[in-house]
């Protein structure tokens, strides 16, 4: 099962990443964004967990999480990233533990409503593109899901690449979006690192 301790962990290793790897993220943006998605994660996910405190439910800890994200990150991750949390937290609800299946329910969720908010498609170069296949790849995972969805994740980051991006601000270079991988599938790569860290 998936323990609320274990949630927790996972946000504050995914803060770390997200600091450590700030600068490599907003270089990405850099090349084709405005240079501020490292920069609005590790601002986002610090803020997160000087916020937290000692959340009783599952659904308490992902509202903190999801709140936070999308009141304290302008751009589009904040609102993405926070719509994800927000959404684990009202599919899981007032619990303390999930089985595997019912995280997995409740990651599909979250996914649902960054589709929702976002209106974008795998292959249109962002986070999806991580996201996606992760949960598949979850889905599909005979044992230790998490380092399966850990490796999809990454796969589809690295598929970013060569892609053309048609949505968010990489869209306004057209085909120049081309040749860079997309910053917030790197960032969701990182996301689900972190996540097997916390279950492993
Ligand atoms: P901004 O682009 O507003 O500066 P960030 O730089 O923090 O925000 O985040 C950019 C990332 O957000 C992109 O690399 C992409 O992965 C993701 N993104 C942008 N628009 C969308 C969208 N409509 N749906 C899903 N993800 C998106
Ligand atoms: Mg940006
Ligand atoms: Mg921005």
């Amino acid at each position: 099962d998936v323990t609320l301790a274990q949630l927790v962990d996972w946000l504050g290793r995914f803060r770390d990443l997200v600091t450590e790897k700030q600068s490599y993220l907003t270089e990405l943006d850099s090349a084709i964004g405005d240079a501020d998605h490292g920069s609005n994660m590790a601002r986002g996910m610090g803020t997160v967990m000087e916020k937290l405190g000692t959340p009783a439910t599952i659904d308490e800890l992902f509202k903190t999480v999801g709140m936070t994200l999308v009141t304290s990150v302008g751009g589009a991750s904040g609102p993405l990233y926070g719509t994800f949390f927000l959404r684990i937290g009202t599919t899981a609800g007032a619990v303390s533990g999930l089985t595997y299946a019912e995280f997995s329910a409740a990651l599909r969720a979250g996914l649902a409503g960054v589709i929702a908010r976002g209106k974008a498609e795998v292959g249109d170069k962002t986070m999806l593109d991580a996201l996606v296949p992760a949960l598949d790849a979850w889905d599909a995972a005979a044992s230790a899901p998490w380092d399966a969805a850990f490796a999809a994740a990454s796969s589809g980051r690295d598929a970013t690449e060569p892609l053309v991006a048609r949505k968010g601000r990489a869209s306004y270079l057209g085909d120049r979006s081309a040749g860079h991988l997309d910053p917030g599938a790197t960032s969701t790569a990182l996301l689900f690192e972190a996540l097997a860290g916390a279950l492993a």
